[in-house]
């Protein structure tokens, strides 16, 4: 049976109250829904029901180690889910919160092993997004949600993206339109003595540390680790945000990446093989490739960041093969767009 969809206004949810009573209902009776957050779509179960949470594993074909975050619709709720909370960490939730910043801290035990992944630790978060807080509050409990695709594909930014991947596996989907961020949040691990940031998103490591000083960062963000190293976050060592082509990135100045791009063009078109470009407003007439599709304007790495999971889903709908991306800086929130992309390359870069 298809999934039922239902579209919101998402800047007045409350004129739309029917379909959150009911996605309430759904997930009071351990069922899931998917629904808008300001980074990605979540799809959401009960974080306190160990059965509920399984189905969401299920449905995404998520790796049982792999930890969920879980939503609050208010600040205070935290303090019913977590221990110790730190004297930073609280600068930070005053600063950030709401907003697409999630936190780790030392777990109370009504948090199920299964929301956890087998960790003593929970994350947290605090979204921003108005439909996601009607929704959680509607719900009145604590919501486990990671990110609403299947295991493995680009983060869904828009309604259309979780249908195609989870349609008849799940049993709602809130449409509340295209995600504002479209990076997931920033992780930081506030359990111990010194802030960690586990993986970059919109609220960069500079923006952090003028709240709080110096943080460190896990090996895991910048590239591959060696195979008896671990992420800190577990997510961080699975294959992630690849559509079905291969994707490529070039590095280098702007003139060379175009040549080596053109020339890799032209090359392999000879193998009978779909090629495609992702290029920004300022190369996109630079290119011999018949499939360009453009990601956004270079001098803008939020409009970048906010286009690249639905970019990479378009290769997929194009059903193109192979796929070559100009890098980007990694400052700021570059740092957050290039992890991902070298994850959705498998850490296929060429520099020229
Ligand atoms: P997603 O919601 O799909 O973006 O995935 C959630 C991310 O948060 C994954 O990379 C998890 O490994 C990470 N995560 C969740 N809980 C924890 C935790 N307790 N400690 C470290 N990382 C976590
Ligand atoms: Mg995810």
């Amino acid at each position: 049976m298809d999934t039922y969809i239902a579209k919101v206004n998402y800047n007045n949810p409350e004129v739309n109250d029917e379909v959150f009573v009911k996605a309430a209902s759904i997930i009071q009776n351990g069922g899931l829904v998917a629904f808008p957050t300001e980074t990605v779509y979540g799809l959401g179960a009960n974080a306190l029901d160990p059965i509920a949470v399984k189905k969401i594993y299920k449905a995404k074909g998520r790796p049982s180690d792999n930890p969920l975050i879980v939503h609050i619709s208010e600040k205070d709720e935290l303090y019913g889910l977590v221990d110790c909370v730190s004297e930073k960490a609280k600068k930070l939730i005053n600063f950030f919160w709401p907003g697409p910043i999630t936190m780790i801290f030392k777990k109370k035990d009504l948090i199920p092993m299964e929301t956890s992944g087998g960790l003593s630790t929970v994350a947290i978060r605090f979204p921003k997004n108005k439909t996601a807080r009607y929704f959680i509050k509607k719900c009145g409990t604590p919501i486990a949600a990671p990110s609403a695709n299947s295991s493995g594909k680009p983060s869904p930014t828009r309604a259309s993206h979780v249908k195609f991947d989870l349609n008849s596996k799940i049993d709602m989907i809130i449409d509340g339109g295209h995600s504002e961020f479209g990076l997931e949040s920033t992780i930081i691990d506030v359990s111990g003595n010194i802030p960690c940031l586990l993986r970059p998103g919109s609220i960069t490591k500079a923006m952090i540390e003028d709240v709080i000083g110096k943080i460190e960062v896990d090996k895991a963000v910048f590239g591959k680790l060696d195979v008896d190293e671990r992420p800190k976050a577990p997510g961080m060592k699975y294959t992630h945000y690849s559509p079905c082509a291969n994707v490529i990135i070039i590095r280098g100045n702007a003139e060379n990446v175009i040549k080596k791009i053109n020339y890799m063009t032209e090359k392999n078109s000879d193998k009978n093989m779909k090629i495609g470009v992702i290029a920004t407003k300022q190369t996109k007439s630079m290119y011999i490739c018949e499939n360009i599709i453009v990601i956004g304007d270079r001098n803008n790495p939020n409009e970048i960041a906010a286009n690249l999971f639905d970019v990479l889903r378009k290769c997929d709908y194009l059903e193109i093969e192979e796929v070559y991306i100009e890098a980007f800086d990694e400052n700021d929130v570059g740092m957050a767009i290039m992890n991902r992309l070298k994850k959705a390359a498998g850490y296929n870069i060429i520099d020229v």
